[in-house]
């Protein structure tokens, strides 16, 4: 695991209210049982479950949304999720979330994002790039503090209509300058349809964001193929694909962001060693592993490398292959890639 955490890593899959950390949820539930809001003993019970179906893991979802969901709690989850992933020498991180509206506290799509965008900034242990290249200023400059770049994918819940979907889309326009780089489909899978949120989809991909998928959690051929059709940039999980699917998946080349532990725990694959990473790595499929929630499944993108690792029998030449090899599929320009090329260049002398 040492080795695994030493290597720089991309993370392209990962949901901030998925990534706090269980003590952060405690401190919270613990405020929130002395209001009387919430029952804390009942919550500690959910927090602390190890296994969960997809379809509970969405209930604990909510629960986390009460806890988190006003702007002081944003911006301090947000600065926390960051510094976690420094810690582990993740070197670029796509950092997702889903903006919401709450009336009751007065917060609106926007002013949850500003909150996160609050949090990026109170960042302390890293110095962060988070703009495109081009504008604004390079905080790396002049600075040998370790780095890390950091963009956002704005995510789209699948309980939201046609209309919070645009807003979200051009909530995401709007902030293009502040490093928000694309748009995210997401919760439960059951939930909603494709008809839906295609249309802010389309109005995205027509202004140049980027898009990425959760695509295939559950067997829905029809839904697979037509958002396999729509070539989005990126797809998350690809676990229920059947073979027509698939195999238009595989000729279309659309990279998969891999979440092995969220995969096993929801139960969405039944056992590792029938995980398709090894069907698409031995097809020199694009890929990379990422964490999806690693709060919610006590993981970390290290103990990913190292479950792949063991699991699979790749050696560290691969995994550091397989590290390196994600900057392909960042939503960012050669700038930034050239520079993590570099930055792995220089890692694998020390490594060695
Ligand atoms: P947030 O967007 O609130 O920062 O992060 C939590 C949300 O991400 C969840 O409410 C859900 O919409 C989405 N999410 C997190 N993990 C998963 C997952 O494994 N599958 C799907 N489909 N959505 C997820």
């Amino acid at each position: 695991l040492e080795w695994c955490v030493s290597v720089p890593k991309v993370e392209l899959h990962a949901h901030l209210n998925g990534s706090v950390r269980n003590s952060t949820l405690f401190e919270l539930a613990r405020v929130l049982g002395d209001k009387g809001v919430i029952v804390f003993s009942e919550v500690e019970n959910v927090i602390m479950k190890d296994d969960r179906t997809l379809h509970e893991v969405f209930k604990l979802f909510d629960l986390i949304h009460i806890l988190t969901t006003d702007h002081s709690t944003v911006t301090r989850i947000t600065k926390e999720v960051i510094e976690d992933f420094a810690a582990e020498n993740v070197v670029y991180l796509e950092l997702r979330t889903t903006p919401k509206r709450n009336d009751s506290i007065g917060m609106s799509k926007r002013s949850y994002m500003d909150a996160v965008m609050e949090g990026l900034r109170a960042v302390s242990s890293v110095d962060v790039d988070y703009c495109p290249a081009g504008l604004k200023t390079n905080t790396f400059n002049g600075s040998t503090r370790k780095k890390m770049y950091v963009r956002f994918l704005l995510s789209i819940d699948r309980r939201e209509s046609t209309e919070a979907a645009m807003e979200t889309v051009k909530l995401a326009l709007e902030m293009r300058d502040l490093g928000v780089v694309g748009i995210d489909l997401s919760g439960n899978p059951i939930v909603g349809n494709w008809s839906t949120f295609l249309p802010a989809l389309k109005f995205a991909k027509e202004q140049g964001l980027y898009i990425t998928l959760h695509c295939g959690e559950v067997p829905n051929q029809d839904e697979i193929k037509a958002m396999i059709d729509f070539l989005p940039h990126r797809i998350g999980h690809a676990c229920c694909f059947d073979e027509e699917n698939w195999r238009k998946l595989k000729s279309a080349k659309i990279p998969v962001e891999i979440c092995l532990t969220s995969n096993i725990r929801t139960e969405t694959i039944s056992s590792i060693d029938i995980h398709h990473f090894v069907d698409l790595y031995k097809a020199k499929h694009p890929l990379v592993l990422c964490t999806d929630d690693s709060g919610v499944f006590s993981t970390s993108l290290s103990r990913e490398y190292n479950l792949a690792s063991s699991s699979f029998g790749l050696g560290k030449t691969e995994m550091f292959r397989l590290a390196e090899i994600a900057i392909n599929f960042i939503f960012a320009d050669e700038g930034v890639k050239a520079d993590l090329r570099a930055t792995f260049e220089e890692a694998v002398k020390k490594l060695n």
